[in-house]
């Protein structure tokens, strides 16, 4: 029989019947019976995992992004913060933490403990945590692809329909695809000579920046034309641009985009792990063209999306939850946005498969400006051999079926999860 990290605790009660019993003497005594005894981090593949323990046995996991495996002392860093408080009040414990978040990648350890925090209320409640978020409005979330990447054969036009042309034929069934252009994209950046004016940064990626020359920015055009020559008007396609475009360069790429139809262009000004939101200059480029501009994977929370919602700066945000500050926070600000005629599709790629999860209850809650998630894969593959409880396929015809199980409603195999555990994480799942 498979080990289980949580549930069948409290002796032999089911874990929906132990929570009610668990609620029950809450609110006999008003005082909190269900105390945080100790956060711990695990770096699983490359990443990070965080596991709430309670008093009562039940234990909530979250996750950050496979690019974060440094990111566990960020996390342990909150460790006395959450020690003895009640973690089904998940909002008074996010008011402690939250200011000591940033930008991407500084707000992940935040993001991945309240999603640790809900799974517990989830499973203390008996109930899955869409509904703690206020209830699902779909039963299946459309996700898009960003993480299905079958290898480029080669840097040309014809190399990039090929490409898609293997996406449009996945098993997934994919309804949307996003693709990397630009400055987003390093291998087209040097496909061809004098792509931009200023000269290739050594070191981590998307660091560069520049004025694009005019041959440079015509073969970005022809790789965007060649994908949306395969996938028609049956896929979308969405182009993660930068950050890096200088705003008349974007302008003149956004027009050039506006006979395809492309469903968002995303972060070409700033964006991934830029610091700040530009909404300003979101703004002249959103009101230059038809084409829906999208930023915002980087941000920290509701705040920084202030000035991009209210300006109506962009056409769709993509916050990630595992940066933002969490899938309430997510909810909030997609609310926000929906007032405003914003739309929201949030990144998600890096995310694992209990981030997947933590997507999955968010989606089906988030209001009708949602366009789609992208959705995380289990990289690498082992992945789906150490977590259970996810669709079998997890993804059908471009959809996942919203399940009913509490909390997050994934768990681990741990016996097949410890033997991915390096000797220093070794008692993680003790
Ligand atoms: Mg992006």
């Amino acid at each position: 029989m498979t080990t289980l990290t949580r549930r069948g605790f409290l002796g032999s009660l089911p874990a929906a019947a132990a929570a009610t019993s668990l609620l029950g003497q809450q609110k006999r005594t008003g005082q909190p019976k269900i105390k945080i005894t100790d956060l711990r981090c695990a770096i699983i593949g490359r990443n990070p995992v965080v596991r709430i323990t309670t008093d009562q046995g039940i234990s909530g996991y979250g996750q950050a992004e496979s690019a974060k495996p440094y990111l566990k002392p960020m996390v342990l860093f909150y460790k006395n913060y959450l020690l003895g408080e009640d973690p089904t009040d998940v909002e008074r414990i996010m008011l402690k933490i939250r200011r000591m978040g940033a930008f991407k990648p500084w707000g992940s350890a935040v993001s991945a403990i309240e999603i640790a925090l809900w799974d517990i209320a989830g499973q203390a409640a008996g109930q899955p945590v869409y509904k703690l978020l206020g209830g699902k409005i779909r039963d299946r979330v459309r996700i898009y692809n960003g993480g299905y990447r079958p290898p480029m054969k080669g840097p040309t036009p014809q190399d990039y329909a090929d490409n898609v042309q293997m996406m449009k034929e996945a098993k997934e069934g994919f309804t949307l695809i996003k693709m990397a252009v630009g400055f987003h994209n390093p291998a087209m950046m040097s496909a061809i000579p004098n792509m931009f004016y200023d000269e290739r940064r050594q070191g981590p990626p998307h660091s560069d920046r520049g004025v694009m020359t005019e041959r440079g920015l015509d073969y970005v055009v022809s790789c965007v034309q060649a994908m949306k020559k395969v996938l028609g008007n049956e896929i979308g396609l969405a182009l993660d641009c930068g950050p890096g475009w200088m705003i008349k360069d974007a302008i003149t790429f956004a027009r050039a985009c506006e006979p395809l139809r492309i469903t968002w262009i995303e972060d070409i000004l700033t964006g991934d792990y830029t610091p700040y939101p530009n909404a300003q200059l979101f703004r002249d480029l959103k009101q230059a063209t038809s084409v829906p501009i999208h930023t915002g994977e980087e941000i920290y929370l509701r705040e920084n999306f202030k000035d991009l919602i209210e300006m109506q700066a962009v056409d769709v945000i993509g916050p990630d939850p595992e940066d933002v500050g969490g899938i309430a926070e997510l909810k909030w600000i997609a609310e926000y946005a929906d007032i405003h005629g914003i739309a929201v599709a949030p990144h998600g790629i890096f995310d694992g498969l209990i981030g997947l999860a933590a997507h999955v209850h968010m989606a089906a809650t988030l209001p009708q400006n949602y366009i789609a998630f992208e959705c995380p894969f289990g990289q690498p593959e082992w992945w789906y051999d150490i977590v259970q409880g996810l669709p079998d396929p997890v993804i059908k015809k471009g959809y996942i079926d919203v399940w009913d199980t509490p909390g997050l409603g994934v768990t681990f195999n741990v016996a097949a999860a410890q033997r991915h555990l390096s000797d220093e994480d070794r008692g993680f799942f003790d």
